[in-house]
């Protein structure tokens, strides 16, 4: 295993770690992770393109990502159903929209309110945050 040095939290100015029971101030949305910055990038992921954040339905709170959610509360979490896929469950931390999961399984990576890049990676992840 490769010990690396945590430089991202001390280069990212304003981050804030949230746990349950509270939520971050910063947003008008239930929010709370790790080191999450202004534009939801959190510790785990922090690259230019990790502006998303993504709700979760056993908590209905929005966390930068799935460790986050591990980090910050005391159960297991629950995929957004797809029932419910109408509904706002993803968070553009750029522009602050909430866009609802159809919206945001339809966008080809980029915000379709602010037009930001998303990280394209996290297609591998979905079924994490979105029941299949
Ligand atoms: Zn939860
Ligand atoms: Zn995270
Ligand atoms: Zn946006």
């Amino acid at each position: 295993m490769v010990v690396q040095m945590d430089v991202s939290t001390v280069s990212r100015p304003n981050t804030r770690t949230t746990a349950v029971s509270e939520t971050d101030s910063r947003f008008s949305v239930p929010l709370r992770g790790v080191a999450v910055d202004e534009q939801t990038r959190c510790r785990h992921w922090n690259s230019e393109l990790d502006v998303v954040a993504l709700k979760f339905t056993c908590c209905e709170a929005y966390y930068p990502c799935f460790e986050c959610h591990a980090e910050t509360t005391d159960h297991e979490p629950e995929q957004w159903p797809r029932e419910r896929f109408d509904e706002p469950a993803v968070l553009c931390g750029v522009c602050r929209e909430t866009l609802t999961v159809e919206q945001y399984l339809d966008c080809e990576d980029s915000c379709p309110s602010c037009g930001a890049a998303f990280n394209p990676g996290c297609r591998e992840h979905r079924h994490r945050y979105f029941e299949q």
